[in-house]
């Protein structure tokens, strides 16, 4: 099974492919202050086991920090269920 593909979604965290970024985002990167700020949704999903959740990107940036990079954020991550590291995430858009 792929990641979710949706239209208007901004996939990251793909597995981290040296010399291969995942392309469909311009801008500067995403941090869990700047997401916080512009209200968009972050889930992320254990691709172990399937785990899915979506965390409090407001409550995320006041415990690790507005500045943090939501990927390096996400590379820190360990699903609760299954203990796994193999985390990917997904911004989506504020204006639904
Ligand atoms: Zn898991």
């Amino acid at each position: 099974m792929t990641a979710p593909a949706v239209p208007g979604i901004i996939l990251y965290g793909l597995r981290a492919v040296p010399g291969r970024e995942v392309k469909g985002y311009s801008g500067p990167p995403a941090t869990l202050g700047s997401t916080a700020e512009a209200q968009v949704r972050l889930i992320v999903w254990c691709n172990a086991c399937r785990h899915r959740t979506e965390p409090d990107v407001a409550a995320m940036a006041a415990k690790y920090g507005a500045a943090t990079p939501v990927r390096d954020w996400v590379g820190r991550l360990m699903c609760s269920q299954c203990s796994a590291r193999d985390i990917s995430f997904v911004l989506t858009g504020a204006k639904c």
